[in-house]
């Protein structure tokens, strides 16, 4: 075998390949961003690389995709709390509005970024103001992104008016396309938001371009009932008469389904994207997930933005979605582990288009993984991988992260990003944003 770029000798490699190998003393070559070999240390040790990794005492895997978030919202965590949804977007909007600039919306983006790294997110499903802000940012960071034009019927704080909404988005999805690490999204934002001729539009330049098409639907109980009052649908069924549904349409949320939303999601092939954190911090409810991976329905899962869930870690995630199902059933079988471990790995790259490249440690795949270290009180003994995985493991135990065969974060030090110069502008940020919020309280 020709000498390889990075040899990871020694890990406890849990591959997600198509026999799920789980390898006690594994061996990951890498060579141009892809993987070349995944087998025994024995096997693979003699190898010629440019960069060999000690990893014994190490888990490895594929790093966690985040099917859902909002990345500049990191400008506003906490800012504003205690609300319902609809009262709290609203609040929450006042402030976007202000302070939502192309600059303010890399720099949060960065943030995020930063932060998703450092708990072992290495692909993330972003919306938000400025999409090409958060591009720059995830080039600039060596970050896999899934992100694009976003829809609304009312004039943005991006100074983007409604009806220039389309030709703006076709600006972005060719000045993009031919990045490897960006895959493109066409996203408006609900059905009470945008109107269905705005919805017609947004799916016919999804499907010109080959673009996933993203949306929020069926989030909260007031948002079904109003998309019924209007439309005469649940908004599933409102997305689905709309042509709006099929194998590549992501649905973020869907708490609240009817009977009959179940079967549309099965005929159509839309999937799911959960944000059990985000769901439970605004009270909206909890996703019926259980009852969707029983009928076929693919599920990834998210954290949604920093504002909804105030936290980009998918290990709470991923803890979060497999203990709701099993409170709400009564049931401690129901969504095992190990299905969770897929909804963040192969089934959340398959969900968001990407699941020959991403997802897996196998042949042919890029090399996006992780290293977490295992030699620490909580995570010893190990007699159940998948269950640490999901019920243990926390963000402070990933060490090294790699995106597309380069090291991002390495012995827990950030490698693509000048995180002292983002905190450093967040702050000075984030004290001109509170001193506006402040202003808008009543007296
Ligand atoms: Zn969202």
């Amino acid at each position: 075998m020709q000498p390889v770029d990075t040899l990871i000798l020694g890990p406890l490699a849990v591959t997600m390949d198509a026999g799920e190998r789980n390898l006690d003393s594994g061996a990951i070559a890498i060579r141009d961003g892809e993987i070349v070999a995944v087998g025994n240390a024995a096997e693979l040790e003699g190898l010629e690389a440019a960069e060999t990794i000690d990893a014994a005492g190490m888990l490895a895997m594929p790093g966690l995709v985040n099917a859902h978030t909002h990345l500049g919202d990191s400008l506003f965590r906490s800012l504003v709390e205690e609300l319902p949804l609809e009262a709290w977007l609203e609040r929450l909007w006042v402030s976007e509005r202000a302070f939502v600039s192309r600059e303010s919306v890399e720099l949060g983006a960065r943030l995020s970024l930063a932060e998703m790294i450092r708990s072992g997110t290495t692909c993330a499903l972003d919306m938000f103001w400025f999409p090409e802000a958060a591009t720059d940012a995830a080039l600039g960071a060596g970050f896999r992104l899934l992100t694009g034009p976003i829809f609304f019927d009312f004039d943005g704080p991006d100074g983007v008016a409604a009806e220039d909404r389309i030709a703006t988005g076709e600006r972005w999805l060719e000045r993009y396309a031919e990045e490897p690490l960006i895959t493109p999204c066409v996203q408006p934002h609900n059905a009470l938001t945008v109107s269905p001729d705005g919805f017609r539009a947004a799916r016919d330049l999804a499907d010109r371009a080959g673009a996933l098409f993203h949306t929020h639907c069926s989030e909260t109980a007031t948002e079904v009932r109003q998309t019924i009052e209007r439309f005469g649908h649940t908004p599933v069924a409102h997305l689905d008469e709309l042509g709006i549904l099929n194998g590549r349409t992501v649905l973020a949320h869907c708490v609240h389904l009817a009977d009959d939303d179940f079967a549309r999601l099965r005929r159509t092939g839309a999937a799911v994207l959960h944000n059990p954190l985000s769901n439970l911090k605004l009270g909206s409810g909890i996703a019926p997930i259980a009852r969707m991976m029983e009928e076929g329905i693919p599920v990834a899962l998210g954290t949604d933005g920093p504002v909804s869930s105030n936290d980009l870690d998918m290990w709470t995630a991923m803890r979060f979605a497999g203990l709701l199902q099993r409170g709400v059933h009564m049931d401690p079988v129901v969504t095992p582990a190990h299905e969770i471990v897929r909804m963040v790995t192969t089934v959340g790259a398959e969900t968001l288009g990407l699941g020959d490249r991403v997802g897996r440690l196998a042949e042919g795949y890029r090399a996006d993984l992780i290293l977490i270290d295992l030699d620490r009180p909580h995570l010893t003994p190990m007699y159940d991988v998948y269950g640490h995985l999901v019920y243990t493991v926390g963000r402070d135990d990933v060490r090294s992260v790699m995106i597309d065969g380069r090291w991002v974060l390495r012995d827990r030090t950030l490698e693509t990003i000048d995180e002292t110069a983002v905190l450093a502008g967040m702050r000075e940020l984030a004290a001109e944003i509170e001193r506006h919020a402040a202003r808008l309280e009543p007296a």
